[in-house]
């Protein structure tokens, strides 16, 4: 049998007139992915019955798998469940409802899907031809509680077809690097596909493997290759990995942000738990707030500017000394797009961690635009303080050696 193929169809008038955009599509097509049922097509459609209809029988006729999001519920017209019954050439029959669900029509055939967040219950229904059309809610949290089930059942219904995923994921290596470092890693190694999917600094490394066994170790291998890139694995976050080593520690972080505006300790504080190791954070965007909050001496803001090492430097250690945290980050950059100049472009940022064991501090040149030089900035700086937390400052001059005077590590 050749490997299932699986399209999806998003229906929702907010969908096709810019009012939302989809984000269920992206969901299924990565868990898709993941568990070796890629996507060959993504439709979006409004909420007309006609066009829901005639995209539904084409998927049916290409892929083995489609599944249909939204228009399920009673804000909808119901008008998906009929069409989706047209295209299955099937009547509509309405089953008694689950509990805690209200009554809702589906093509005869059909069996329910609980929805553990809602009261529309999504459906599955096999074809004559084994092909599988499942119908979830548009509401995204409703779709994703809702995927565990799916997968079940579709682990069942194509039980030699489906893989094992892991997602290695990684910082502070460039795409075609880790690219190329991994190509190496599984030269002669069967088994396993890989692909990577980059967000600047972070790179994600995905590999599937029919054998669960083949999948770790390769998982094992790449580990060791590739050392301290790796902070962790599937959906951990960065600044959850910053975390768990910060309470390992029994540390607390403060962060002192200009240009990244609080967006570094918004990252930290996103995981729960934070306020074990989350101390402050000091948004000092002005040079009087970098002075007046952080004790950054006015002479370093007049003789360096207000990005510059110096004042990085300062900040970090300024708010090391007024706070009760055991290491700080400053960042004090350019986000843009206005403000540069050739001696201090867009996108030039500088960062400081600073514990009692002293400071470190580089310039790095991101490029992009304002929103880019901002997330690389989080990143960065995430990335900073957990090779801090695991080598020390001193780890970070070796992984960061110094830069000759007016250039900057570019990312
Ligand atoms: P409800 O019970 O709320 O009516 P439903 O199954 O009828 O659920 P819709 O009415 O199509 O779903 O959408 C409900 C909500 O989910 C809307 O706010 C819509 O904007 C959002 N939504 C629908 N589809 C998507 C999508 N593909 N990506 C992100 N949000 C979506
Ligand atoms: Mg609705």
């Amino acid at each position: 049998m050749n490997a299932p193929r699986a399209e999806l169809l998003l229906t929702g008038e907010e969908l096709v007139t810019g009012k939302t955009a989809d984000s269920n599509g992206l969901f299924l097509a990565r868990k898709l992915a993941a568990m070796g049922l890629p996507c060959l097509r993504i439709t979006l459609v409004g909420d007309g019955g006609a066009e829901i209809t005639t995209a539904a029988r084409e998927a049916l006729l290409r892929a083995d798998v489609v599944i249909v999001s939204g228009g399920l519920g009673p804000t909808g017209d119901d008008l998906t469940r009929p069409a989706l019954a047209l295209a299955l050439n099937r009547p509509l029959t309405t089953p008694a409802p689950l509990p805690e669900h209200r009554p809702g029509a589906l093509p005869e055939g059909g069996e329910q899907l609980h929805n553990p967040q809602g009261s529309a219950a999504g459906f599955w229904v096999v074809t004559e031809t084994q092909r599988v059309l499942a119908a979830l809610p548009g509401v995204p949290w409703e779709l994703e509680t809702m995927w565990p089930e799916l997968e079940r059942r579709l682990r069942a219904h194509f039980p030699h077809a489906v893989r094992h995923a892991l997602t290695l994921r990684t910082v502070g290596r460039m795409e075609r690097q880790l690219d190329q470092e991994v190509g190496r890693v599984l030269t002669g190694l069967s088994g396993v596909e890989w692909g990577v999917t980059a967000n600047p600094l972070a790179v994600d490394l995905h590999l599937t493997a029919v054998d669960a066994g083949t999948l770790q170790d390769t998982a094992r291998r790449l580990r060791t290759a590739l050392g301290d890139v790796v902070y962790g694995e599937d959906d951990t976050p960065l600044a959850g990995v910053v975390g768990r080593l910060l309470r390992e520690r029994g540390w607390m972080v403060a962060t002192a942000e200009s240009c990244t505006g609080g967006a570094i300790c918004a990252a930290l504080t996103a995981v729960a738990g934070a306020s074990d190791y989350v101390e402050r954070t000091v948004v000092s965007y002005s040079n009087a707030a970098k002075v007046e909050a952080l004790g950054v001496p006015q002479h370093l803001v007049d003789t360096h500017g207000a990005v510059s090492e110096a004042v990085a430097r300062a900040m970090a250690e300024g708010l090391l000394g007024r706070s009760h945290a055991d290491i700080t980050l400053a960042v004090t950059g350019i986000a843009g797009p206005g403000g540069g100049t050739p001696d201090k472009p867009v996108g030039l940022v500088f960062m400081a961690v600073a514990t009692a064991d002293g400071t470190f501090c580089r310039g790095f040149l991101h490029r992009g635009d304002r929103s880019r030089v901002i997330a690389r900035s989080v990143t960065r700086g995430l990335d900073l303080l957990r090779r801090a937390l695991l080598h020390g400052n001193t780890g970070l001059e070796t992984h960061f050696p110094p830069t000759p005077p007016g250039q900057h590590i570019s990312s």
